[in-house]
């Protein structure tokens, strides 16, 4: 891919694709799920088998766990019911709604739009040949850091398309939608051609100031082949001590409804990065669940 290309082959899965992938992911997880069957059974019957040997006195190795449970389980039983929440990322109805306030978080994909008061200062932090050099001020920063941190490492990384105002947006959706009305489309089909490869103004990550397209000189294209450089395995190591998450995941597909992405890399902060790839979700996921803890409260 030509790396001055200023909007890399990002694509919108098709009705098909999408069924195919859910189809897959549910296969997948009816696997998982006799996996972790499989696995309580094992450890229940280990724990069972574990609380018959305790009071052996002959396993010399079990002799020192009674004394060790016992606080644990009298701890267990003193704390009151309901004060930790039981949902799957263990956080209040109060911290799910801050989290969701926080403009770091902000989702924007092809349904959720970027509010329109949302607003910021940008950075300058792109490469020679980077067609949008700049990202919000704090993502800029983490970006320059994080790039030091590879440089000390041997890997070169360079952001090569970061904020795309809405203005910039329109023109690309536009000339988009132009191209498929030249093609012969009414307007309704040619928006919506244009739509699956370029998002209209303000349902662009790009517009938020918190996406970034990563490169290297091993390799400068923005597509799927940047999954072979030392530079996206450095990311994939330690993107998330600088506050990046690698936005649209292989396994996440039919979440997102974005192909797979290596090269898109979105800033959250360090602390919800840890979150959020810790939880094991991809960003759609992880805010709809925030969004069902909040409404819980
Ligand atoms: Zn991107």
């Amino acid at each position: 891919m030509n790396p001055s290309t200023p909007h890399p082959q990002r694509r919108r899965l098709t009705r098909a694709e999408l069924r195919r992938r859910r189809r897959r992911r549910a296969i997948r997880r009816v696997a998982g799920l006799t996996l972790m069957l499989c696995v309580a059974a094992g450890g229940v019957s280990f724990l069972l088998t574990r609380r018959a040997a305790i009071p052996s006195a002959s396993a010399a190795s079990a002799a020192p766990l009674p004394a060790q449970s016992a606080p644990q389980e009298a701890a267990a039983s003193s704390v009151p019911e309901n004060t930790a929440p039981s949902n799957a990322l263990g956080l209040t109805a109060d911290e799910a709604r801050a989290l969701l306030a926080d403009p770091l978080m902000v989702l924007v994909n092809h349904t959720n739009k970027m509010p329109d008061d949302y607003t910021f200062d940008t950075k300058e932090c792109g490469s020679a040949t980077a067609v949008n050099k700049t990202l919000q001020t704090a993502a800029c920063d983490a970006f320059l850091a994080m790039q030091k941190a590879a440089a000390a490492d041997g890997v070169t990384v360079w952001m090569q398309s970061g904020y795309r105002s809405v203005k910039y947006q329109t023109s690309l959706y536009e000339k988009k939608t132009q191209y498929y009305l030249n093609k012969g489309y009414d307007n309704a089909a040619a928006k919506e051609k244009a739509a699956a490869v370029v998002n209209p103004p303000g349902y662009s990550e790009h517009n938020c100031g918190l996406a970034a397209d990563l490169n290297s000189p091993e390799h400068t294209g923005l597509d799927e082949g940047f999954e072979n450089t030392a530079a996206f395995r450095w990311l994939c190591a330690h993107a998330g001590d600088y506050g990046f998450i690698l936005r649209y995941p292989k396994d996440a597909e039919d979440k997102t409804e974005i192909i797979y992405e290596p090269w898109h890399w979105r800033y959250v902060g360090v602390e919800n990065a840890a979150r959020i790839n810790a939880s094991g979700l991809c960003f759609e996921e992880y805010i709809q669940t925030l969004r069902d803890i909040a409404a819980e409260g």
